[in-house]
């Protein structure tokens, strides 16, 4: 395929370049680059020109593919070609250039190259694409080639290769002692931020940070480069891989004895250890860009400011360190275009709520467990935005929970406007379908990137902007519109405005929309409306744009004109009938006369060519008219090309910041929006927030759950039942669950959970009614049994992340327990389950809000001991001794786990079941079961708890042993008391 392909292009030459030089160039290059034979050290003098060439670029990016840019084609030498050809299933090319050498090579066609490197930057490689910058037409001898991009995954600008409702990050990150430095950027959008912050444990904090941010590629400090180009991983990032985060062993030994090894790379090196999994590619990246002063000299340089005061991060080195590695490596790849960013925003972590990967995924944030797609999770729920912005802003809410009362009222003020006006959400709703990513197309014009069809697409994302605030939809005044500033803030006793109905963030974000009429004047003016995707060819510039364009475009017309009359003309004149007027690339215009004619041809005609059927001539008059058309083509063109350059240039001078603010304006907006018609269809309400220890939640539902069973309605099926929560630092602080499989109880823990974080984004939330107290953290700990996806089910991990929560949670936090003691035996499982829960009870540093599933009836007794304990259970009802769940939350403890029920629903056989309804029945008559939960309740202080916990259970079987008398016993009666006494303790062991 891609051979033809190849073939078929060479055939067809390309026949809008005059120039037959640069395809005679570009075949001797593809020869000569072998005449080094292979050999990067070999002796320049034996190198030809475009081998030495080619070896002086590659040598300067040796950790990426080189595309070395030949004619109408991307070659790839040596190493790369069979690299490239194994990754891509290309065809090697191994040819003999002398000395014995052969040397590979492959290549793709430069019209198809995006695809192939998309799949080599999907496979985690790095591609320098080299290109011919000076004219081959022009140039004498070798046609000059630079590398103008390198293209990483975290550098991506190609829209076929980004996702839209998803930013592309690359992030640097830098490790100190006891603090850590983080700086991220989207090329594609323009935003710059940084942070530094301390931990004590700077390792997980930073590998923390990078979940959250989840870049696509991530930087770290290297003392040593990389010497060839190396896949850094496999997949795209997913909730599931970044999960396994907190579980990355330690780096290897090896390493820490190294003392020459920084803790840059010391990260690297756990980061590789696990990239695989990590999702991101790591890239070590020179130290010398970490630098302190080079960084910031990088940043100062780069905003042509003299200090960073501004920025925020003047104070912080190492948040200017990683952000300066940025800005160096962009710098890099981009080659300098990097107009786009602006700015450079420091934030604060303590802003945002943690999220920690395994509480994004157990939460199913982002993604659903089992398919790994937005569907099915709350985003899937949440995400009925219309722009890309949106999409893109939505998401990151969703990641960084806010801590912060006023900018959530802020939100929420917007959200309540959008549920109150349906006609507003509904007009809107279309317009914003069509804008399109502005956001993206502006940055592209920065980046001077955009092509004509961008440029078109931005004017026509304007206006359909334009027709959205000029209808009937816009609830602005005239006046009001393309005006922020009546909106300065909420209730500053501003005079009546018709926006203010819809409350001040939404009044706000629609007054600050601007539709830019001149911008799409100018663009309109200046393009065609369907430009053809390359400037190869012309045909961009719409006509009366430029006068001398047009002049040009006239001369080639007529000249053409001049050319296709010819023929009737000189038929005329000189009588030959089938004179003809034909082309050719070689002799161009030519007048072909058969041989019975040639007699009467003309004095003026010079013969040119002689063919089989007769002879070709020219006259001096067709030579003019030839020059006047190829020149006036060319020159055409290539004023297409300069006049489109400046218009860019132009919109990117003059108009992208304006764009961009409205682009940022309408990803808010289109946020709200979404939110408020979800809350509209879904019935959600509007939470109220406060900074107390307090989480009441009224008749609360499962977002996700919720919404996945009022899609089928059945008879059976009476659709989500809500519940309550009250849960409380100071009063119901640790919430114990329990109830039979299958009852609800993770569904509910995960609904307090995504209700505290929907609201903590500014949502409405699926209640009745709710009062949150702000949670600085949530947690989640899902039992090993519930954790299978991840293969990584065992009782160590568990523990971990267990160890993980109790050093870290605060009183502010939220914890959510869900089975946990699950992965060992009975024994020990109940006294961690227990330890546990009094530790978050009784340790004041921690004391979060708690809830806790579990299946160990007997935990149930700590809520008669621990004074902030509750025990409830999730009501069941036996119906004709089968079970119904009613999926409602009641005070108390459960008494029985119908396990046995719950195997007859599953349609376990009959016979089991029946038998195991006896075998239970017999083990709970002995009483152990009863037993162990009077020694939960009696175990009273936590400082006993190792030593009583179960040998305070007074065993049936010793006291039945305690009271026997030997004495009076017959021999055989003994016998039967010693089988009977070993049949008890037989059955004991087996239901344990
Ligand atoms: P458990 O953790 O107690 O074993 P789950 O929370 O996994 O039970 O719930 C089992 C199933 O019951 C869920 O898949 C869900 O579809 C359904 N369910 C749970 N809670 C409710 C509810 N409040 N209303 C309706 N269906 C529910
Ligand atoms: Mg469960």
């Amino acid at each position: 395929m891609r051979i033809e392909e190849r073939g078929a292009s060479r055939r067809n030459g390309r026949p809008t370049q005059p120039d037959a030089q640069q395809s005679e160039e570009a075949t001797d290059a593809r020869q000569e680059a072998f005449s080094g034979a292979g050999w990067p050290d070999a002796e320049s003098l034996e190198l030809s020109p475009i081998r030495q060439q080619y070896l002086n670029v590659k040598r300067q990016y040796p950790d990426a593919i080189l595309f070395f840019r030949l004619g109408d084609f991307y070659e790839m030498f040596d190493d790369d070609a069979e690299l490239v050809a194994r990754e891509l299933e290309l065809t090697l090319t191994r040819r003999d250039f002398g000395r014995g050498q052969k040397s590979p090579m492959a290549g793709v066609p430069h019209h198809a190259a995006e695809g192939y490197i998309a799949r080599l930057i999907g496979k985690g490689y790095r591609v320098a694409i080299c290109e011919q910058v000076s004219d081959p037409a022009l140039s004498r001898g070798l046609v000059e080639r630079e590398v103008l991009r390198v293209v990483t995954p975290g550098t991506v600008v190609d829209p076929a290769m980004l996702a839209a409702k998803r930013n592309n990050y690359l992030a640097a990150a830098v490790l100190g002692r006891d603090a850590v430095g983080v700086a991220y950027a989207d090329i594609t959008t323009g935003e710059f931020a940084c942070a530094q912050f301390h931990a004590a444990d700077p390792e997980s904090a930073l590998l923390q940070e990078l979940a959250r941010v989840q870049p696509a590629e991530a930087l770290v400090e290297a003392t040593r480069p990389l010497r060839a180009p190396l896949p850094r991983r496999h997949s795209r990032h997913s909730d599931h891989q970044m999960d396994e985060l907190a579980d990355l062993p330690e780096a290897p030994d090896a390493l820490d004895a190294d003392d020459e090894a920084s803790l840059g790379e010391r990260l690297a090196a756990r980061l590789d250890a696990i990239d695989a999994r990590l999702g991101m590619v790591v890239t070590p990246y020179d130290a010398r860009f970490f630098g302190e002063d080079m960084a910031r000299e990088r940043l100062l340089e780069h905003f042509h400011v003299a200090t960073l005061d501004a920025y925020g991060c003047a104070g912080l080195p190492l948040a200017t360190r990683a952000a300066g590695a940025i800005i160096a490596y962009l710098n890099e790849t981009q080659r300098g275009a990097l107009a786009q960013i602006t700015a450079l925003e420091t934030y604060s972590v303590a802003g945002f709520m943690t999220l920690d990967a395994h509480t994004r995924r157990n939460l199913e944030i982002f993604e659903s467990g089992r398919s790994g797609s937005v569907k099915g999770s709350l985003l899937g729920v949440l995400d009925l935005t219309r722009t890309p912005m949106g999409g893109r802003l939505l998401r990151r809410w969703l990641g960084e929970p806010l801590l912060d009362l006023e900018r959530l009222h802020q939100r929420q003020e917007g959200v309540a406007a959008a549920v109150a006006d349906v006609t507003l959400r509904t007009r809107l709703a279309k317009p914003l379908r069509h804008v399109g990513d502005l956001e993206r197309l502006a940055n592209r014009t920065l980046q001077r990137l955009a092509t004509p069809r961008d440029l078109i697409a931005l004017a026509s994302g304007l206006h359909t902007l334009e027709e959205m605030l000029t209808s009937p939809a816009n609830p602005l005044s005239q006046e009001e519109r393309g005006n922020p500033n009546p909106f300065p803030t909420p209730d500053a006793g501003a005079p009546p405005l018709k926006g203010e109905g819809l409350g001040w963030g939404l009044a706000h974000l629609l007054a600050t929309l601007e539709a830019l009429p001149e911008l799409q004047t100018l663009i309109a003016r200046a393009l065609v409306d369907e430009p053809p995707l390359t400037m190869t060819d012309g045909g961009v510039i719409r006509q009366g744009y430029s006068a001398e364009l047009d002049r040009l475009l006239d001369a080639a017309r007529n000249g053409r004109q001049w050319v296709a009359e010819l023929e009737r003309r000189e038929r005329e004149r000189t009588g030959i009938p089938n004179l003809k007027v034909g082309y050719n690339r070689v002799f161009g215009y030519f007048i072909e006369v058969s041989n019975s004619y040639v007699g009467r041809v003309p004095a003026d005609y010079m013969r040119k060519q002689t063919i089989s059927t007769g002879e070709r001539f020219i006259t001096p008059d067709l030579k003019e008219y030839e020059a006047l058309i190829l020149n006036a083509q060319e020159k055409s063109v290539k004023l297409e090309q300069e006049l489109f350059a400046a218009l860019r240039a132009e919109v990117a001078a003059q108009w992208a910041e304006r764009v961009l603010r409205t682009a940022r304006a309408l990803a808010e907006l289109d946020t709200l929006l979404a939110l408020g018609e979800v809350a509209a269809h879904r019935n959600y309400c509007r939470p109220e927030l406060d900074l107390g220890n307090t989480i009441h939640i009224v008749a609360g539902r499962h977002p996700v759950v919720e919404a996945s069973l009022s899609q089928q309605p059945t008879q059976h099926d009476a659709g989500f039942v809500p519940n309550d929560a009250e849960i409380s630092t100071d009063d119901a602080q640790i919430l114990l669950l329990t109830g039979p499989n299958m009852a609800g109880k993770s569904t509910y823990l995960r609904q307090v959970a995504l209700i505290t974080l929907m609201a903590q984004i500014g949502s409405f939330v699926p209640a009745e009614r709710a009062r949150i107290g702000l949670v600085d953290r949530i947690f989640t700990r899902i039992g090993a049994q519930d954790d299978l996806a991840t293969g990584q089910s065992t009782f160590m991990v568990e523990m971990v992340e267990t160890a993980n929560i109790l050093h870290h949670a605060t009183p502010r936090s939220l914890v959510i327990l869900d089975e946990i003691g699950r992965g060992t035996s009975t024994y020990d499982g109940l006294a961690i389950a227990r330890a546990i829960v009094e530790y978050l009870h009784n340790n004041k540093r921690c004391g979060a809000k708690t809830l806790f599933a579990t299946h160990y009836h007997e935990l149930v007794e700590l809520a008669r001991t621990l004074p902030r304990v509750r025990a409830y259970n999730v009501a069941v009802a036996e119906e004709q001794g089968r079970v119904v769940f009613l999926r409602k939350i009641m005070p108390g403890g459960a008494d029985k786990s119908y396990g046995v029920h719950v195997a007859q629903l599953a349609g376990i056989p009959r016979q089991v079941t029946r038998r195991a309804a006896e075998v239970l029945e017999e083990l709970e008559r002995t009483g152990a079961a009863r037993e162990r939960r009077r020694a939960m309740r009696e175990m009273a202080t936590p400082a006993a708890v190792q030593l009583t916990l179960f040998s305070a259970a007074p065993d049936p079987l010793v006291e039945e042993l305690k009271a026997m008398a030997i004495d009076e016993l017959t021999p055989l009666e003994a016998l039967n008391r010693l089988y009977e006494l070993q049949r008890k303790a037989r059955e004991r062991a087996a239901g344990d």
